[in-house]
Parts: structure tokens; C-alpha cells; sequence
């Protein structure tokens, strides 16, 4: 069993996944990790990051591990470098070819294969899941996006300034919504969920409301 979950950054998607897989006892994979970890890669071994071929080609070979909500590239855990504005910034670029997708979506299928899974991401209710029962478009005024990832941030000690976020955030929300291949958009058979005013307790509960009915 697949449950797809859907939606920007900062819409609350990986603390209500979390949550949920908790509570109805399945597996985790978050699919942005994937792409972050595959980010962290080509910024480290120096890639140019225009060619797309040879980004596929690392795609094709990421030797990636995830256990509960670790994150290990070629066996080194890299859960908590993966989330560092450096990453954020660099990332809309490689995730908009057409070629990695296809490469990242095949290895986010093999990942979820084995067990029950609640995977989320971008493109999980509409290319990688389709044909899940369970899918989830959650969302957030863009306010209060911003506002989380900047106490996230906070939370781990990390400084950035918070214009420099809201614009990080826009221009990704920007590239999510407009990439040709993979785009963000509400799969028209998704449950759509405000998070707005709610907490993630709250939104995970209304989750489980829908799976259990
Ligand atoms: O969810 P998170 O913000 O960690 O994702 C990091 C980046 O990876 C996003 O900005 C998005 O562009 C990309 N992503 C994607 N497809 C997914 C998951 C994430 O393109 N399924």
C-alpha cells in the first residue's frame, strides 16, 4: 500500500508523512531527500551543473540508504547536510531535467517497492504513484510556509536571513510549478488539505480520517 502525499516546500508534507507513518506503522520515503542527496553529490564531486547527462548518469548510480528518517549517500549519513540552504539553492536546476527524473523516479519506485510506504514529494500522486488510492495534495498560505522552514532552520542552529528564505522559497515554488517534466500540481483525484491553521498533528489526524473512511 502507497499513500501519496503532494506539496510545496514548507506546506508541512514531511512532519505530517513522518507522523502518519508512525501511526498507521508503514515506512517513510521522502522523495525530496532523494534529490537532495543527489544534489549534495554532484555539488561535491564538482559537477557542471548544465549537463544533464552526466548528472543522469550519477542519478542512474546514487547509492542511497534510507533507514527511518536517515539519509545515507555511499554510506556516509547525510540527513543533516542535506537540508542546508546551500542545497536549496542549487537544487531547482538539477531537479528540472527531464533525464534525472526519470532516473530518480525509477530508484523512488525500487525504494518503495518492498512494504507499505508513505512516500511524498512533488510528483508522487501524478508520475511516480499514480495509481496509489491514497493521495494527498497538502498546502499552506506561503506566509506561513516561510515562517516554518525559517524556525526549521532556526531549530538547528542554521542562520539565514529571512528575505533571503521568502526569496529561496518563491523562486523554488516557481520552479516546482513551471518544470515541464515533473511538475508540483494537484492530481484532480487528490484530497486537498490547508495546513494553514492547523497543527501537524491536527492535519496528520485528518489524514488518517480519510485513509480509515
Ligand atoms: O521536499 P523538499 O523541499 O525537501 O524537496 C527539495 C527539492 O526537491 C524541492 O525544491 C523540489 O524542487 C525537488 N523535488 C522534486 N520532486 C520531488 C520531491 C522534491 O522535484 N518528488
Amino acid at each position: 500500500m502507497i499513500i501519496a502525499i503532494d506539496g510545496p516546500a514548507g506546506s508541512g508534507k514531511t512532519s505530517i508523512a513522518k507522523r502518519l507513518a508512525k501511526k498507521l506503522n508503514m515506512f517513510y520515503l521522502d522523495t525530496g531527500g532523494t534529490y537532495r542527496a543527489l544534489t549534495l553529490k554532484a555539488l561535491e564531486g564538482d559537477l557542471d551543473l548544465k549537463d544533464e547527462v552526466a548528472l543522469q548518469a550519477i542519478a542512474k548510480n546514487l547509492n542511497l540508504k534510507i533507514e527511518q528518517d536517515r539519509i545515507y549517500l555511499d554510506g556516509r549519513d547525510v540527513s543533516e547536510k542535506i537540508r542546508a540552504p546551500f542545497i536549496d539553492k542549487n537544487i531547482s536546476k538539477i531537479v528540472s531535467y527531464p533525464k534525472v527524473r526519470e532516473a530518480m523516479v525509477s530508484l523512488q519506485r525500487r525504494m518503495a517497492e518492498s512494504g507499505d510506504f508513505v512516500v511524498e514529494g512533488r510528483d508522487i500522486t501524478t508520475v511516480v504513484f499514480p495509481q496509489s488510492k491514497f493521495k494527498f495534495y497538502l498546502d499552506a498560505e506561503f506566509a506561513v510556509r516561510v515562517q516554518r522552514r525559517f524556525k526549521e532552520l532556526e531549530n538547528k542552529g542554521v542562520q539565514i536571513d529571512f528575505e533571503e528564505l521568502t526569496d529561496d522559497l518563491k523562486r523554488r515554488d516557481e520552479a516546482d510549478i513551471n518544470r515541464e517534466v515533473g511538475a508540483l500540481k494537484q492530481s484532480p483525484d487528490a484530497v486537498y488539505i490547508d495546513s494553514t491553521n492547523l497543527s501537524l498533528d491536527e492535519a496528520a489526524e485528518k489524514i488518517v480520517g480519510y485513509i480509515r473512511n
